[in-house]
């Protein structure tokens, strides 16, 4: 066997100093030759572990080889047979790890860059006439709640088995986070428009500025619109807060309503959009996610000339992506790890004039395993700020689950829905993504939504 190159193609990416101001794509996609030449470092393993960490099990090597051997619409077919969101998932996915964990080239080299030849050959194919076709052979008609990923993937499934399929999305565009949540740094509106521009040549109608469970009730879908059953896709969009004194301060914002009035409602281009958004000269987000993430580096692009994350535990603790990391450090981010905010500081107006925090030490593992952050005594001090931006976690909306009887819940708000199929407790009412798991990733929710549509075509196949 030849021997291998021990180290992964870099994926190329814009200077740190020019992308901190726009909003452009950091990451710039292989060219056709990294990708051949990543490709060839596949060992094509007799037992393909990383496919075990694919929460989609992508037939992995099968795609690989098809790149190195330049069959390019080959590998873009064994994608999408497992992944319907793979031009998503190449850029957002977690790969680190899923998949790339696993990979047996690990025990000695970097992995091979599975998520960067995903999102290549994922790039090759929207150059490409669009090829999905779907024809209604079934009168059943399905409805969908929510037009995020889990949604989206769960309606192209049932179209494509012959359903004529309607998503009722509350927002007024489709795409759930990637649309209001993930910047266009990382993930570009256009990658996101052709995805539902496929599912709508596939002839499913999406029906934004609806919600379910005040436009219409989740019951009304059933007597009164004739939808024979219903998937449940409404995510975890309700942001928590801390409860510390000065959060109804002007200038404190959840990161959801931040990124929002940026990404959907386009504040970044005000006064020519309608939505102010204003950011001073030092921005403290906290939280260490990748909505986190998401936020302080938008703060920075916004004209933020100091932005920075606040956190009460360490960096190993926390669980934004490893690339989102290193890009925020890249771009000036600024980290105060071991930082508990006590209280928000009132400027004399009413704005934000800065964040009282408290230094932590890392104690025993908590419930989470993860270790238990420890006030420090006497350890108080202020951060002057303008903004706090709070990532502090989301969960789901209880609007739906209110107005809709026989829908149970767990003490977390999520719905109850059985693993497999995405069964909730009513009859033909099907539910999948961050609605059921809590906030998660885009790939999780991106297979419950396509198993929910099996299990939906199972279930409605079998009255028949
Ligand atoms: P969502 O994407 O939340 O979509 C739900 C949709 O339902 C929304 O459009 C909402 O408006 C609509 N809706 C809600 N209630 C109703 C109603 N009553 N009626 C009609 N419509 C309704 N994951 C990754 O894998 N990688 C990442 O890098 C990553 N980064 C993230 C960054 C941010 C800022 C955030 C917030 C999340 C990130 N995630 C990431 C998590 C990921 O985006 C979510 O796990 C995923 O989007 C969940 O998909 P979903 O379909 O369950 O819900
Ligand atoms: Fe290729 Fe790594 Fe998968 Fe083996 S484990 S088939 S080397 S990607």
């Amino acid at each position: 066997m030849p021997v291998k190159r021990a180290e992964k193609t870099p994926m190329p990416v814009r200077e740190p100093q020019a992308r901190a101001h726009d909003f452009k794509e950091v990451n710039q996609g292989y060219t056709k030759f990294h990708a051949a030449f990543e490709a060839e470092r596949c060992l094509r393993c007799q037992e393909p572990v990383c496919v075990d960490g694919c929460p989609v099990q992508i037939p992995i090597p099968e795609f690989i080889h098809a790149v190195a051997t330049g069959d390019m619409a080959g590998a873009a077919k064994i994608l999408r047979s497992a992944n319907p969101l793979p031009a998503i998932c190449g850029r957002v996915c977690p790969q680190e790890s899923q998949c790339e964990a696993e990979c047996s080239m690990t025990k000695n080299f970097d992995p091979v860059a599975i998520g960067h030849l995903e999102r290549f050959v994922a790039d090759w194919e929207r150059t490409q006439p669009p090829s999905a076709e779907a024809k209604i052979t079934r009168r059943e008609k399905v409805a969908v709640i929510g037009a995020g990923p889990s949604g989206l993937v769960c309606a192209g499934e049932l179209a494509r088995l012959g359903y004529p399929v309607t998503i009722y999305e509350a927002l007024h565009a489709a795409g759930g986070v990637l649309r209001y949540g993930i910047p266009e740094f990382r993930l570009p509106k256009a990658v996101l428009d052709w995805e539902i521009g496929l599912l709508k040549t596939m002839g499913v109608e999406i029906i934004c500025n609806v919600i379910i469970g005040k436009t219409l009730t989740l019951d009304e879908l059933f007597n009164k619109m004739g939808y024979a059953a219903v998937f449940i896709g409404t995510g975890a969009g309700l942001p928590q807060f801390l409860g510390i004194p000065g959060e109804n301060l002007n200038g404190v914002m959840s990161a959801n309503e931040f990124l929002t009035r940026i990404n959907l409602m386009r504040g970044y281009d005000f006064p020519e959009s309608d939505t102010p958004v204003k950011v001073g000269k030092r921005v403290a987000v906290i939280g260490a996610g990748n909505t986190a993430m998401d936020a302080v580096r938008t703060s920075l692009r916004m004209g933020a000339e100091e932005a920075m994350i606040v956190y009460r535990r360490s960096d190993k603790e926390m669980s934004a992506r490893v690339e989102e990391y290193h890009h925020a450090i890249e771009e000036g981010v600024k980290f105060h790890w071991l930082t508990n905010p006590l209280e928000v500081i009132d400027d004399g107006s009413g704005w934000v004039g800065g964040l009282k925090c408290q230094q932590m030490k890392l104690g025993e593992p908590d419930a989470s395993g993860r270790a238990r952050p420890l006030p420090i005594p006497g350890s108080e001090f202020v951060i002057p700020v303008e903004n706090v931006v709070l990532a502090i976690g989301t969960t789901p909306n209880p609007l739906l689950t209110r107005t809709t009887s026989g829908l149970l819940t767990n003490k977390k708000g999520c719905l109850v829905a059985d693993e497999k199929t995405g069964l909730t407790s009513k009859s033909l009412v099907f539910a999948g993504g961050d609605a059921v798991t809590g906030a998660a990733t885009v790939i999780l929710a991106a297979g419950a939504g396509k198993r929910a549509a099996q299990a939906i075509h199972n279930a409605l196949a079998s009255r028949n």
